[in-house]
């Protein structure tokens, strides 16, 4: 969570991604065990292991290695296989509210009535830039996590 600035989802509106790379450069990459072994069979020594966390490496100016700059945008160059924290980006989903006084601001209900608390990283340059509403984002980026989660 460090450096994050998390909001519930049912505060903003909209998201798009507009290539900036932000968040490909001020965050650390953490990495599954399983992502860990699979980018670095794939990639070579590309994964650092800080304290028992894997993390991916960064260039000198802060880039994630993967981070490719082109006429002013960013391209992630694993993109089909990115970490999750990379694919679920800018939203963050707990199974308890962050602070209680929020918690139906960040409620979302699953259909099968699973209640996730769901929150977007105002540090995101994409944040309320059209492209998509937030609630249709919401379901998308719930399975994502629930898939990861196994739950
Ligand atoms: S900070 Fe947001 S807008 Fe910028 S690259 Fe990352 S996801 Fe896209
Ligand atoms: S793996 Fe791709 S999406 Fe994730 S931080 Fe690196 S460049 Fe960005």
């Amino acid at each position: 969570m460090e450096g994050h600035k998390y909001v519930p989802w049912k505060e903003v509106r909209t998201w798009r991604c507009i290539r900036c790379g932000k968040c490909c450069n001020i965050f650390s990459i953490p990495l599954t065990l399983g992502e860990a072994f699979n980018i670095t069979r794939k990639y070579g020594p590309v994964v650092v292991n800080k304290g028992g966390k894997f993390l991916l490496i960064s260039k000198f100016n802060g880039d994630c290695i993967f981070l490719e700059r082109r006429n002013g945008r960013a391209y992630c160059t694993i993109y089909p296989e990115r970490p999750f924290v990379c694919r679920i980006y800018p939203f963050y989903i707990k199974l308890r509210p962050l602070r209680k006084s929020e918690k139906s601001e960040a409620l979302y209900e699953c259909e099968d009535g699973l209640e996730v608390y769901v929150y977007l990283d105002m540090t995101c340059e994409g944040i309320e830039k059209g492209g998509h509403f937030i609630e249709d984002l919401v379901p998308k980026a719930v399975t994502i996590w629930r898939n990861h989660m196994k739950l």
